[in-house]
């Protein structure tokens, strides 16, 4: 068991604050209009919001991954849309930090640390969303620099300024390799955002890439290391995702509370009148407290632990169960509401459009079962 530190404390405070003054009053708008306005970027920047675990050289809070989670939590559960701007900004900080020479770190991150630039990370495709064997954008190694052709898919931050880590095939050896291209130059294009069914505020795009030229000192890591680049994305991107739907989570708990408290029948709440109401809102107690354990835990995890297939596996499961768990309290949270929780004019129900979200991102269930297996198995 362990306590909070006190620099925890006052992260998770301030997310809190700023979530229940600033974003939770536009939570709707957020969703109607699929935008984060730019003074709520730049205030989340002003809190340190956009790089609590990066090292304070590149301009970042270094103040660790369950810092990081416990300010997810409490941003995303007023926008869930917020913390996907937050986190996949995150995973591109992370590439760079593990993978980038001295000079691209000292270019890119600060920037991107303070929320002056946001960046992306860009894998997926038309064709393929999980296999590196079947990437088809292709760079081009010519003249001391790479030439990008290629499409990718759902994009998040695509539509924002700054740096964006492109994983494509390096023709000359057939090979995923990870570069670092500057979003909107010459030869980059985006499509209209995808008309999703939830998680708003956190558009995604596809990315055209028509002959776009980046220096070979962009490349991360070296030719081939394309697939490394997307392993420690694909660990990073987890835990982020982690304190996304635990924000979700608690967000549905804390409306069920409140609805049974302030609903009532023949004058009395239903949370005093019905005993099945009293039911599930001690079955969301140990649902949501065991989510939050759990992802206080990987938080934990990563910021103390040395083996890397710990954390893989770590941050397979607590991602399955956390996700899982949103779903559950949210499907809970609404039958508290009866039919109102359909309705879209109560939080409730925009949440449910943001949970469905959580299994199928960053790695499915039965693909993140066989790699939590494989270290169970094999350790
Ligand atoms: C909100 C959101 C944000 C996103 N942001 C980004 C982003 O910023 N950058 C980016 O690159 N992508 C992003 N994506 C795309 C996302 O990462 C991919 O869609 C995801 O990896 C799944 O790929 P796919 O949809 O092509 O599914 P597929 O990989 O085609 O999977 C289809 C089905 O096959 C199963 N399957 C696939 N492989 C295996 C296997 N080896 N074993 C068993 N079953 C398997 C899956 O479980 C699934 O059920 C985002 C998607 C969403 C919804």
């Amino acid at each position: 068991m362990y306590r909070l530190t006190k620099e925890q404390e006052l992260i998770q405070k301030a997310a809190r604050e700023y979530a229940e003054k600033t974003i939770e009053p536009i939570g709707a708008q957020i969703d109607r209009e699929n935008l984060i306005p730019r003074a709520i970027l730049n205030g989340l920047a002003d809190l340190g919001m956009f790089s609590i675990p990066f090292p304070e050289e590149y301009g970042g809070g270094e103040a660790g991954y369950l810092s990081y989670i416990l300010a997810l939590e409490q941003l995303c559960k007023a926008s869930l849309g917020i913390g996907m701007i937050i986190s996949v900004n995150a995973v591109g900080l992370s590439v760079l930090n593990t993978f980038g020479s001295a000079a691209l770190k000292e270019r890119y991150m600060p920037d991107a640390a303070c929320g002056k630039t946001i960046m992306s990370f860009a894998f997926t495709e038309p064709g393929t969303g999980s296999d590196p064997k079947q990437l088809s954008a292709t760079a081009v190694r010519r003249d001391g620099k790479f030439i990008i052709n290629g499409t990718k898919r759902f994009i998040s931050n695509a539509g924002y300024e700054g740096p964006m880590v492109v994983v494509c095939r390096e023709e000359g050896s057939g090979k995923a390799t990870a570069l670092l291209v500057d979003k909107f130059c010459p030869g980059y294009s985006v499509s209209e955002p995808w008309e999703k069914i939830g998680a708003h505020g956190g558009p995604l795009y596809d990315v055209y890439f028509k002959d776009v030229e980046v220096p070979a000192d962009n490349m991360l890591g070296d030719i081939g290391h394309g697939m490394w680049v997307l392993k420690v994305a694909m660990i990073y991107g987890k835990i982020g995702l982690v304190g996304l739907f635990l924000g979700a989570a608690l967000a549905a708990y804390e409306e069920a509370l409140s609805y049974a408290k302030t609903k009532t029948h023949r004058g009395t709440p239903i949370a005093s009148k019905f005993e099945h109401i009293q039911m599930t809102i001690a079955d969301m107690t140990m649902k949501y407290e065991a989510a939050k354990w759990y992802a206080y835990h990987l938080g934990h995890v990563a910021d103390t632990v040395k083996d890397q297939n710990l954390l893989i596996k770590e941050a397979a499961l607590t991602k399955m169960f956390v996700t899982e768990s949103a779903i559950d309290l949210c499907r809970m949270a609404m039958s508290v509401h009866g039919s109102y929780g359909l309705m879209k004019d109560y939080k409730i129900a925009r949440i449910w459009g943001d949970v469905i979200f959580g299994p199928q991102v960053e790695g499915t269930a039965p693909t993140l079962k066989v790699l939590a297996a494989n270290v169970i198995l094999n350790s």
